[in-house]
């Protein structure tokens, strides 16, 4: 049995029981592990979705280049189903993104200009209005715009929630995930709302970020956005994709948390994932311990973990990275010698 491309192996990932780390919460917590997926994260699911909606739709031609702002993750989605489908890549990113996520998106073939971080949405300079003023000036070209079109929860509807409900054949109580662009929150919530109204939906948002306040005060609020580490979630707009009908709640984590639990998900649990998922989890964590009387053995949570630590092994996986930025107290890479002594 074979596949016809390498996009036939993406979704379908494997749900992995999270053990010591939620040793002390009554319910099952499970993680939906994305990195299993070819390019590496959730985000394969919307690189097929958003380039078949825009053929259906007429927007781009056989050889044709696709646009995108893309933090790191759906550039590589993008990427892959690009190369099955022979169009060209020219993606923008912020010189925040991890050197890695950029490399993986050359070896992919595609072209990145990196734009800077902390200029607001609309200044020109920004990765936002950098890949609109491509898609104007190059002809046979689609700006996709992961920010706002549709196509992106309507792959979590289509596929990311009609997993969890299979997999966890109808057992599934919550649903915890960060958000970006609210594409996997807003899809795959809205998906298991339909199948269950009881299911309850957790969104996870960093310090800095403007979901958790519009989402608790109705106010987007320019004072509360300020810049944070953690990669690929969390923004300083509020996209159409982000459905907060679907949410019930949302919770804050800190960079110092989120790198913290993200190694500890590695060493504890084996699993070598990404910061977004060290702050998912440690959200839900939160969240489950905030709400234990509400909670029993027949629980079944899902935390959503969106992509693999290969991407951040120079930065959340570094010791001197780590130190650097205050967020570890103590050695945490013991050597042999160091014992030894
Ligand atoms: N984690 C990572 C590492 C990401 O790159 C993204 C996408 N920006 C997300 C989480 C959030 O996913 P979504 O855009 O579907 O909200």
């Amino acid at each position: 049995m074979w596949h016809d491309s390498v996009l036939g192996t993406v979704g379908n990932t494997p749900l992995v029981r999270i053990n010591k780390l939620a040793d002390a919460v009554p319910c099952t917590v499970l993680g939906k592990v994305e990195f299993f997926n070819p390019g590496g994260s959730v985000k394969d699911r919307i690189g097929i979705s958003l380039i078949e909606d825009a053929e259906e739709k007429g927007l781009i031609e056989p050889g044709g280049t696709i646009i995108e702002g893309t933090s790191g993750n759906t550039g590589a989605g993008l990427a892959i189903t690009a190369i099955a489908k022979g169009y060209r890549c020219i993606f923008t990113t912020t010189d925040k993104q991890s050197q890695e996520k950029v490399d993986v998106l050359r070896a992919l073939g595609a072209e990145v200009l990196v734009c800077p971080t902390n200029v607001e949405p609309d200044d020109p300079r920004s990765y936002y209005s950098t890949a609109r003023r491509l898609a104007e000036e190059i002809p046979n070209s689609v700006y996709l715009n992961q920010y706002d079109n549709p196509s992106n929860v309507a792959a979590h509807v289509e596929t990311t929630g009609p997993e969890l409900w299979e997999q966890t054949e109808g057992r599934i109580t919550h649903f915890i995930a960060g958000a970006g662009t609210g594409g996997t929150i807003s899809g795959t919530g809205r998906y298991l709302k339909e199948q269950n109204e009881e299911i309850t939906v957790v969104g996870v948002d960093p310090h800095g970020s403007v979901f958790h306040k519009y989402f608790h005060e109705g106010v987007f609020d320019h004072d509360e956005i300020y810049p944070y580490v953690t990669e690929g979630v969390g923004e300083d707009i509020l996209p159409e994709n982000m459905d907060f009908d679907v949410v019930d709640d949302f919770v804050q984590v800190d960079d110092k948390t989120t790198m913290q639990m993200t190694r500890r998900l590695a060493r504890e649990e084996g699993l070598f994932i990404g910061q977004s998922c060290g702050m998912a989890m440690a959200g839900a964590l939160q969240w489950l311990h905030d709400h234990e009387a509400t909670l029993d053995e027949d629980d079944v949570v899902v935390v959503l973990l969106p992509d693999s630590g290969f991407r951040y092994l120079s930065k959340t996986y570094n010791d001197e990275w780590m130190r650097s930025h205050g967020f570890s107290e103590s050695r945490t890479n013991v050597t042999v010698e160091h014992v030894l002594k």
